[in-house]
Formats: structure tokens, C-alpha cells, sequence
């Protein structure tokens, strides 16, 4: 068998959101060749471009979604992601080709790539690779990632990526794990290095009635976000049920079906703990 593995798929790498239920596309392929690919970054395993989005980092962008991730958060909007044998095989060229279509639109839009997923990180070498031809192009890069596998990045890689959109769970290192089953530190030193180099960061907060909405933790994140100086803003994502319907579909136990949207006054008082530390939040 080849080593190159099919990448011709009836599902098209263009969604219309990240909130399409996508699932078994690389099923496929060879465990080798899944390591080969994750080894080299020669193909990525993508759950989709989008594009058009003005909410995934600065003016208008591409966002590749990427497939895997090592977190289960329990109000995940997209748990296709976790797995990468749910994502499309995407050979790196046909990335930066699809990307090379919008240059001349991103750059009038002063917008540019943003790398999302699932966990991007999960694939760090396809994605360096794809950020180093965008910077190619002149197009602007964004990551948006937990910072969990902050130090598989080079201090190199740092310099290609003109912007971290870093997600902070939870504060206290038992809800972090109750949340997302993963420590909280490795992100917080992922964020205390990328202080430490003066790298822009925009840190991205998901608040979760009964599970996210502790003040006091809320005040720890924000002492620490106003601590690093590097923070450009806060953004505050009030939760919502969107991706609910694909917990169901993927038979996974969904456990916040009760939970509503905070009120905008919560979201509010929020923000306004993270600007009492001088923080810009939105
Ligand atoms: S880090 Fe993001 S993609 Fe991963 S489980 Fe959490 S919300 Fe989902």
C-alpha cells in the first residue's frame, strides 16, 4: 500500500461553520501513516477550512480547524474534533493552495489565517508548516489553542505566529480537571513564556453557568492575565447549546442539556473583573 494516503473525499474541505458534524475521514488510514504525517507535517488531519469569520482573531479570517485534542471539556462545541481519525487528510500543498486563493482578500481585510481546532498543537509540524507559508504570502497568523503542548514550539516556531489566542479554562487545578480532564499548568506556563518574550496574546475565556462562573477563580485568571503584560484583550464566550446536538450524535454523554447562556448581566460583571485588573475585555 502507498504510504500517501487517499485524500479524494466526497465531503469538500470548505464548511459553512465548524459546526458541521464531520466524522470518520481519515478511518482509513494506517496507524504508520498517521505518524508519518504527524511526524513530518506533511499532511494535517483537518476538520474543515471556514472562512469569512471576524471573530477568530483580528479583521476577517481563514480558520483551519484541525482534528484532535487532548482535552474533554464538558461544554465542548465541537467533539468531532477530539479525534483525529474524524478529520479529513489533507496533503500540506492543497492547504496552501486553498489558502492562497484568499490572499489578496485577507490582506484587504487586514485579516489573515487562523489555525484552530480541536487542538492544533496536537499537529505542531503541519501547522508550522502551513503558518510558514502564509507568512510567505504575507498573511497574518493566529493560533487559537489550550497551550497544553505550548513547549512543542520553538522559540523559531514562536516568531512565524504573529498571534495567540490562548483558552483558559478554570483558575483551581481540581476544576480544571473535573472540566477538561487535563492539568492547568502546562497552559499557564505556555502563557508565562510567551509573557516572558513579549508576544502578543489574546486571552480567550468560555463562561459556563455552575461551571466557569466562581468569581473568586475568575479574579485568580484575571490577577494572573493582568500579571503578564503581554494580554492584549479578554474575550469573555458566553456558553450557548450549538454543538450540543453533536454530543448526541457522537453518543457521548452530554451533562449540561439544563444549562442556559449566563445573562449579560453576568457576562458583564465578568468582564469587569478582568478590566479591574486592567485587562481590555470584551
Ligand atoms: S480544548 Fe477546545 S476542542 Fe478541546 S475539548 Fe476543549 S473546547 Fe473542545
Amino acid at each position: 500500500m502507498s504510504n500517501q494516503p487517499a485524500t479524494s473525499s466526497p465531503v469538500p474541505l470548505e464548511a459553512k461553520s465548524p459546526y458541521e458534524l464531520r466524522t470518520v475521514l481519515s478511518k482509513n488510514i494506517p496507524d504508520n501513516v498517521i505518524k508519518q504525517s504527524l511526524d513530518t507535517g506533511d499532511i494535517g488531519f483537518l476538520h474543515s477550512f471556514t472562512t469569512g469569520s471576524t471573530v477568530d482573531g483580528p479583521g476577517v479570517r481563514v480558520v483551519v480547524w484541525t482534528a484532535g485534542c487532548q482535552f474533554r471539556c464538558l461544554y465542548c462545541h465541537n467533539p468531532d474534533t477530539w479525534s483525529l481519525s474524524n478529520g479529513m487528510p489533507v496533503p500540506l500543498e492543497r492547504a496552501v493552495e486553498q489558502l492562497k486563493k484568499y490572499r489578496t482578500g485577507l490582506q484587504r481585510m487586514s485579516g489573515g489565517l487562523t489555525i484552530s481546532g480541536g487542538e492544533p498543537l496536537m499537529q505542531h509540524r503541519f501547522v508550522m508548516k502551513l503558518f510558514t507559508a502564509a507568512r510567505a504570502m504575507g498573511i497574518h497568523t493566529t493560533i487559537e489553542t489550550n497551550g497544553y503542548y505550548g513547549d512543542r514550539l520553538t522559540d523559531q516556531d514562536l516568531e512565524v505566529i504573529d498571534l495567540v489566542m490562548l483558552g483558559i479554562k478554570t483558575w483551581d487545578p481540581e476544576r480544571h480537571r473535573h472540566l477538561t480532564r487535563m492539568d492547568v499548568e502546562p497552559t499557564l506556563a505556555f502563557a508565562r513564556r510567551l509573557a516572558a518574550q513579549r508576544r502578543k496574546i489574546w486571552i480567550r475565556f468560555v463562561l459556563v453557568p455552575g461551571l466557569t462562573d466562581d468569581l473568586d477563580d475568575i479574579a485568580n485568571i484575571a490577577r494572573f492575565a493582568g500579571g503578564l503584560g503581554n494580554v492584549e484583550r479578554v474575550e469573555v464566550l458566553p456558553f450557548h447549546q450549538l454543538g450540543s446536538f453533536k454530543w448526541e450524535r457522537l453518543g457521548l454523554p452530554y451533562t449540561l442539556t439544563a444549562v442556559q447562556p449566563p445573562t449579560p448581566e453576568l457576562t458583564e460583571r465578568v468582564c469587569g473583573i478582568f478590566r479591574s485588573e486592567g485587562l481590555t475585555a470584551y
